[in-house]
């Protein structure tokens, strides 16, 4: 719009009643539209690509104007309009917040959390004027220790105080999610940008090696793609429960969620896996700064936060960055290369035990992602394929491809590099053929095929022919169960040699069936999913005896299994399967050539 007013938008968020988890937000706009100020809540948050329609969570609203109540319409889901008022018009909103997922806004006694998206409407037409928000503290006694952790500019509020802060227009203001509450903070320097976590939680954490940890990830990623120039700051919200993961990238932040024990106490050592998958978390959410928040699909410049963007390039900005999370793990030296050898044969396992791979390609899993990959039912594993595994494996084939045909002189590094300087800081979007284009202009190869099979099609991935020359060696095995989630060495004399062909989950001790996998034995004898199992040939069976029974059979063999559908109770014929080898795992080749060691290193180091 080219009418900006001079005036900020006044924006006043306050947890009016943690109790009831009721925000109340006020919104003063300075000149409004005189036909009728319209207001609008995001139906999507960027960054988690399904329609979430904030609004619904909208309990009253109302307007006045100079001390006087102003009628208020809504117009539809997410969008309400004022009646004409010729000076100041405020707006106000009560918000139920209990949604603790990082997309989501959650207020009680013990702290607040929110997006701009849940709390925040837009004042439609003037979306790019600046704004002040005023982050207020609840009533004592609630809150007495309580920080505000946000990476929003401070216009007039202590460090990690209450008070104001300022964003430039709209699309930042729902760019900066904020936590309040008991925090524990530590900050580190990276390349002279401040950084800090803030953890809410009771985590008993070591700080001084989570800053160390973090702030070495963040200096690989800085020195991958330097700091894009407007990153004058950078924050992470760290939310540590009992359990839970997930993370949400922002521009000048991320949210995350993990279980508080997975990370590191004081004077604990070593990386343990779950600790591993914290740092994973935290490299991809860090990368995303440049991959998806910056550098953007055409689509998405600006974001249409009404209704579903689709684009087949999801797998490029979730899959390459999930390549390259655990791969700065490696390269930054906190773990070590047979870890790192693990992550990938997790990840090759994850794709290659779902059957979607055979049916959706990553092209199309992007595309559909708003009803399809965030909206999983019973048949998923059957029919969609992960942008974010299978891209990440897409992201390895390319790399290792580029590498060895262009005999090192040209990588992914090379094409990330040189993305970023045409859609990282220019502002024009990621045209839908633009990636696979920059990669055939900078290699000179000819890449038409390996993107038709493994991008648009539902072909394997030349996975082994490309890992052997740079010095591993690809083994696939059988699976020991549910828990075996691939990536480490077990001889298949121990592992059982049926195969059900359907994922067992755990119900309070009872084995509930859960994806039922075409054409495998569970399907053919009829099992459904969310099918409860009771006895095998007879016998009571639990979640935990379920492992060492299967070991008992033969491929061949023929069961009586007994199921609960519903309140139902029914007895099925089952025929063993022999067990597919689906769970992968990769090791150094030590009597690799020097050429293939060398191919390794290069990979493997500091790009
Ligand atoms: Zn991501």
């Amino acid at each position: 719009m080219n009418n900006i007013p001079v005036q900020p938008h006044q924006y006043t968020i306050w947890p009016k009643d943690p109790a009831a988890h009721l925000f109340e937000v006020r919104l003063t706009v300075a000149q409004p539209d005189a036909a009728g100020q319209v207001f609008a809540l995001p139906s999507w948050i960027p960054g988690s690509y399904m329609i979430r329609d904030y609004a619904r969570h909208v309990v009253t609203a109302r307007a006045e104007s100079d001390g006087r109540d102003v009628s208020l319409r809504k117009l539809d889901k997410s969008r309400w309009q004022a009646a004409p008022a010729d000076r100041e018009l405020t707006l106000v909103i009560e918000v139920f917040a209990h949604d603790e997922s990082v997309r989501g806004a959650h207020l009680d006694q013990t702290h607040a959390f929110f997006n701009g998206t849940c709390v925040f409407p837009a004042v439609v037409g003037q979306e790019e004027a600046p704004c002040t928000v005023d982050i207020r503290a609840p009533e004592k006694p609630v809150g007495k220790h309580w920080r505000v952790a946000t990476s929003m500019n401070r216009q007039d509020a202590g460090q990690y105080g209450f008070g104001t802060y300022r964003v430039e227009d709209y699309a930042e203001l729902i760019d900066h999610p904020v936590e309040v509450g008991e925090l524990s903070i530590g900050e580190f320097d990276v390349g002279g940008i401040p950084h800090a976590i803030a953890i809410r939680g009771k985590t008993r954490a070591d700080m001084a090696r989570l800053c160390h940890d973090l702030q070495t990830i963040c200096e690989h990623h800085v020195s991958f793609l330097g700091a894009p120039k407007d990153l004058d700051r950078y924050l992470f919200l760290l939310n540590a429960p009992g359990k839970g993961y997930g993370g949400l990238e922002h521009r000048w932040s991320s949210a995350l969620i993990c279980g508080r024990d997975n990370l590191p106490a004081r004077g604990e050592e070593g990386v343990s896996d779950e600790y591993r998958t914290f740092l994973g978390l935290v490299s991809h959410e860090y990368f995303h700064l440049w991959n998806v928040k910056r550098m953007k699909p055409d689509v998405f410049t600006p974001y249409d936060l009404s209704q579903e963007s689709h684009t087949e390039l999801l797998w490029v900005f979730e899959g390459v960055t999930s390549y390259y999370d655990d791969l700065g793990l490696v390269r930054s030296g906190l773990i070590g290369v047979d870890s790192y050898l693990e992550l990938l044969g997790q990840t090759i396992t994850r794709v290659l035990q779902s059957g979607g791979r055979r049916k959706q390609s990553v092209a199309e899993s992007s595309f559909d992602a708003w009803t399809k990959f965030y909206k999983q039912d019973a048949n998923a594993a059957n029919a969609i394929i992960s942008y974010y595994a299978k891209g990440a494996l897409i992201a390895l084939s390319l790399d290792l491809k580029l590498r060895s045909e262009t005999d090192g002189a040209v990588s992914l590094d090379d094409i990330m590099k040189a993305a970023w300087q045409r859609w990282g800081e220019s502002g024009i979007g990621m045209p839908e053929d633009g990636f696979e284009l920059l990669c055939a202009e900078l290699s000179g190869l000819d890449l038409e095929d390996f993107f038709d099979a493994t991008v648009r099609g539902t072909g394997e991935l030349p996975l082994e022919a490309l890992l052997k020359p740079h010095g591993i060696d690809y083994h696939l095995r059988l699976s020991a169960g549910g828990k075996d989630k691939g990536g480490k060495v077990q001889a298949d004399e121990n592992l059982p040699r049926v195969w059900l062909g359907a994922v067992l989950g755990n119900r309070d001790g009872t084995s509930v069936f859960g994806a039922v996998h075409n054409g495998g034995p569970a399907e053919q004898a009829g099992i459904s999913p969310g099918d409860e199992l009771v006895a095998l040939d007879g016998l009571r069976i639990s979640f935990d005896g379920c492992e060492a029974r299967t070991r008992r059979y033969h491929p061949g063999d023929k069961s009586d299994i007994t199921v609960f559908r519903g309140d139902e109770l029914m007895t099925l014929r089952l025929k063993w399967a022999e067990a597919p080898a689906d769970t992968c795992y990769l090791l150094s080749d030590e009597e690799a050539d020097s050429a293939a060691k060398s191919r390794r290193n290069l990979w493997l180091a500091q790009a």
